[in-house]
């Protein structure tokens, strides 16, 4: 691990910094200086010497000084593993899914090779396969709403589309307690109607593998190694073997060619763009 700009690499994890900050005055100040030190930090703690504490995106309780400062450090381990700095950045996006073999195999290729990634679930096969949804969300990765039923949105009445999207967002809040905050409109299809009811950003695609028509590895990976750059947005669905099969050799072979994955929330992030309800993104790209 270059270790040359320590650094340069922490600075991509607000959460981190803060945690350093903390961490540097907790080592040099004790009790109640610890407490008035973590206040202003913006810290939140309470007074029986348990820490809520927000590391790296997230909120960890902590029962005293030596926990906290080994959560500290875990997190600047992560971070320097995440380490993106020169990277070109993309998302890669699952579809239709959960379904049960192949998302479950998708999960474990992520695992292995610490991605994550962006699944746009459909309401019924959240309802069909709630454990499989929750494993999604449990191992790290983005869930928003792909619709309930895969119906073309732009086709419907206000009425159909506002209970359609409802439904879907209900169902995914109920059984994986994820809040989805995008729409990926089924087929891209979407008109000032979709806009309005879907009140959300709307996100597309820029690089399509074509997996769900060809179900075939091969052609998936030429297609992802010539379309490939950075702010892309890959379509993919979790619904087929093929793809599943082709994933690890998509991100051995990115990684080979300078990329790294993050979530498309992640991306947009990234590329310092601000997401606004009723925009169609495809992509994110600085320019
Ligand atoms: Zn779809």
């Amino acid at each position: 691990m270059n270790r040359r700009y320590p650094f340069v690499k922490v600075i991509l994890f607000s959460g981190v910094i803060l945690a350093v900050i903390v961490g540097v005055g907790i080592s040099s100040v004790k009790g109640e200086q610890v407490m008035a030190r973590l206040a202003e930090m913006g810290v939140k703690q309470s007074y029986d010497d348990s820490f809520k504490i927000k590391l790296g995106g997230e909120t960890i309780e902590v029962s005293g000084v030596d926990e906290f400062e080994s959560q500290v450090n875990k997190n600047i381990e992560q971070a320097e593993e995440r380490d993106l700095t020169g990277k070109k950045l993309v998302a890669l996006t699952f579809d239709d899914g959960p379904e049960v073999d192949s998302t479950r195999e998708i999960l474990e290729t992520l695992k292995e090779k610490q991605v994550k990634a962006t699944f746009f679930m459909l309401g019924i096969m959240v309802q069909r396969f709630p454990d499989v949804a929750k494993e999604v969300v449990s191992e790290g990765n983005e869930v928003e709403t792909h619709s309930m039923r895969h119906a073309n949105l732009s086709q419907m009445s206000w009425d159909e589309a506002v209970a359609d999207l409802t439904e879907a967002k209900q169902i995914t809040r109920d059984i994986t307690g994820v809040e989805v905050e995008a729409l990926r409109p089924p087929y891209g299809a979407t008109n000032d109607m979709v806009k309005d009811v879907a009140s959300m950003p709307m996100i597309t695609w820029s690089v399509d593998l074509y997996d769900w028509r060809d179900r075939d590895a091969g052609l998936i990976k030429d297609r992802v190694v010539n379309a490939s750059y950075d702010g892309a947005i890959i379509l993919m669905h979790d619904i087929y073997p093929e793809t599943a099969k082709a994933l690890p050799w998509i991100i051995d072979e990115l990684r080979e060619r300078g990329f790294e994955f993050v979530t498309v929330k992640e991306l947009a992030g990234k590329k310092g763009i601000e997401l606004k309800n009723g925009e169609i993104y495809r992509d994110f790209t600085t320019s």
